[in-house]
């Protein structure tokens, strides 16, 4: 069984800084730090360290080849990648001044040329047994829900960055909507909380995360494992995938929860996004820790 996922690919470009600029300012950095981020590439990564066979489908420039090595590395099988001549890796510049306040700016980039030939290539092996997953951070999101939808693939949908209309135009095909405390009550305010999809699965930081089973109209909900958090940039992330990963391994909803917490526990201890999610033997040794 394969998770498929339609996903950005960012490069985080950090700058450590006294404080933020002002319009007209030029500040030198006192640091300077290049990771892989973008919601699909984190959670490509955290699907393939918790061990599920992972397919990203996504687009970056020619350039940049370290990103596809660490991909690689992390056990995600790059060949539905596209590369670009002519446009950049999506990529994020961000500020950090010295209180922790920070200021992004974001260039989608590749993410949004995602060809339709490269995508209907790629999902042409997915099947009922397999799992899509997507974000709203690139294009095509309503063909590649459609074409998983029609396979019978379960498809699971990070709602963020947080778009109503993003959503409702993939909602009939959804199984799965993932989102954070502050996107589900935008959600629950625009549409209610009864919705026309399987599940819910919502994290709520520190306080922890459910799963909302709305066919069978059950809830299940799964503490934080306390942990110093030191950075929780992908702790989503980290947590769709594992739990992703969880139902792909044929996990019941309590079980893939409570890896995806100990998980996502794990991350927030480190700092980085895609870079710092968890392998498995790490996860399961933090859950032995705990009992
Ligand atoms: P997002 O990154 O999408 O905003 P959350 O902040 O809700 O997501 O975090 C996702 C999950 O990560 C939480 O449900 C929790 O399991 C874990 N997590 C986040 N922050 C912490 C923390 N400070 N301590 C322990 N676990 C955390």
């Amino acid at each position: 069984m394969t998770i498929y996922n339609l996903g950005s690919i960012n490069i985080d470009h950090i700058y450590r800084l006294d404080h933020l600029p002002r319009a007209g300012e030029t500040l030198a950095s006192r640091n300077y730090g290049l990771g892989l981020g973008g919601k699909g590439a984190n959670q490509s990564v955290a699907a393939a360290r918790a061990g599920s066979r992972t397919v990203h489908l996504g687009a970056m420039s020619q350039g940049d080849d370290w990103v596809i090595e660490r991909l690689r590395g992390a056990g995600v099988d790059t060949s539905g990648i596209a590369r670009m001549a002519e446009v950049p890796t999506g990529h994020a510049i961000i500020l950090v001044d010295e209180d922790g306040e920070n200021s992004i700016i974001l260039h989608g980039g590749a993410n949004h040329a995602i060809e339709r030939s490269q995508l209907d290539r790629t999902l042409s092996t997915i099947t009922s047994d397999d799992i899509l997953l997507m974000q709203n951070e690139t294009a095509l999101q309503y063909e590649a829900a459609r074409r998983a939808h029609e396979a019978g693939a379960k498809v699971i949908y990070s709602a963020a960055p947080f778009s109503i209309e993003a959503l409702e135009a993939v909602i009939a095909q959804v199984s799965i909507i993932a989102l954070n405390t502050i996107e589900a009550r935008d959600l629950f305010e625009k549409l209610g909380e009864d919705l026309p999809v399987e599940g819910l699965l919502i994290t709520h930081g520190a306080e922890g995360a459910e799963y909302r089973d709305l066919r069978a109209g059950k809830t299940y909900r799964q503490s934080a494992f306390k942990v110093v958090a030191v950075d929780t940039t992908g702790a989503g992330d980290c947590f769709a995938g594992w739990f992703a990963a969880g139902l792909d391994r044929g996990e019941d909803y309590p079980t893939a929860l409570r890896h995806a917490a100990a998980a996502a526990a794990v991350q927030v201890t480190r700092k980085g996004a895609g870079d710092a999610m968890p392998e498995r033997g790490e996860v399961m040794a933090f859950l032995q820790a705990q009992s």
